[in-house]
């Protein structure tokens, strides 16, 4: 397995494919994330909100693996933005996980109602300052808000997780994210399975040319337009062909013909309504 590296405007380098924990119950946690482990993953993405940071942490102890050779992230929940609060959260999900730091912490949400994102930057500044996190970076951030984080606050973030697949593709907050060295992660990589995007023709043409599945299709897909994806799979069959990506490529025609599916599908909640 040969999952490519992506380099953070920190020089730390990110594997470019990880396994997401979001809605996978906690009683299950240990047991997937240990068959990711196994199965050559190093990159973990949950959260504070998710309730499964504990069993990330007994999969990770389990594994035996050095911590150096691990990728792992959370978030700071909407309700514990702020100074004081980010402060205690990163240390209640430190304890979770059982780690001294993460590779990357984001702020989960931009909650503008809230307008307690830049003071939570600050604080998440300071969180790597004390090195509880290695990087730190943000999540559903629309172009306004990175524009602010960039105005007001001093650290440029390292990523910026944003819900992205066929047919979201988000080049405006993409093509900012380069332009000032934000490394762009998709969730929702498969569309969470809430449109038929399996069956959309351009995805079943390549699957059937490269002798491969939809899923993996797409997931490729991502990864030749330079995002970081960590499908979500609850079996050990799916997590195996979720990293089995790097034998084939997609030709710049298959490319294009997958970027014609654009068509502002969201399928979770606009940034702007999350409180
Ligand atoms: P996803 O697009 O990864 O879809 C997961 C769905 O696809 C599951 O229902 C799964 O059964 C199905 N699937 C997975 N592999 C498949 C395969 N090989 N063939 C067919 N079906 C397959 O959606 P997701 O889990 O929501 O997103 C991935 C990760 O992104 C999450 O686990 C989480 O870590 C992160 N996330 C972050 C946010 C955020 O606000 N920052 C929101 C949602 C998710």
């Amino acid at each position: 397995l040969h999952v490519p590296r992506l380099t953070l405007n920190t020089g730390a380098s990110i594997p470019q494919l990880g396994f997401g924990v979001f809605l996978v119950d906690p009683g299950e946690t240990e047991r997937l994330v240990s068959t990711a482990l196994e199965l050559g993953y190093r990159h973990i993405d949950t959260a504070a909100i998710y309730g499964n940071e504990e069993g990330v942490g007994r999969a990770i102890a389990a594994s035996g693996i050095p911590r150096d050779e691990l990728f792992i992230t959370t978030k700071l929940w909407n309700a514990d933005q702020g100074t004081e609060s980010a402060y205690a959260a990163v240390d209640a999900s430190l304890e979770k996980l059982g780690l001294d730091y993460v590779d990357l912490y984001l702020i989960h949400w931009p909650t503008p109602r809230r307008d307690r994102y830049i003071e939570s930057w600050h604080a998440l500044e300071q969180i790597r300052a004390n090195g509880k996190a290695r990087a730190i970076g943000v999540s559903n951030f629309l172009v306004e808000h990175l524009e602010r984080v960039l105005a007001e606050g001093g650290t440029v973030p390292a990523v910026n997780q944003i819900e992205l697949h066929p047919a979201l593709q988000q080049e405006d907050v993409t093509e900012f994210g380069r332009e000032h060295g934000i490394l762009t992660e998709a969730w929702g990589p498969l569309g969470q399975g809430k449109y038929p995007l399996f069956e959309e023709e351009p995805v079943v043409a390549a699957a059937t040319a490269h002798g491969v599945s939809p899923a993996q299709v797409v997931l490729r897909w991502h990864l030749q337009r330079g995002i970081i994806v960590f499908p979500k799979a609850s079996t050990r069959e799916r997590i195996a062909s979720n990293i089995d990506l790097f034998d084939f490529d997609l030709t710049p025609a298959e490319m294009t013909a997958i970027n014609g599916l654009e068509r502002d599908g969201r399928v979770g909640s606009h940034p702007d309504e999350v409180n």
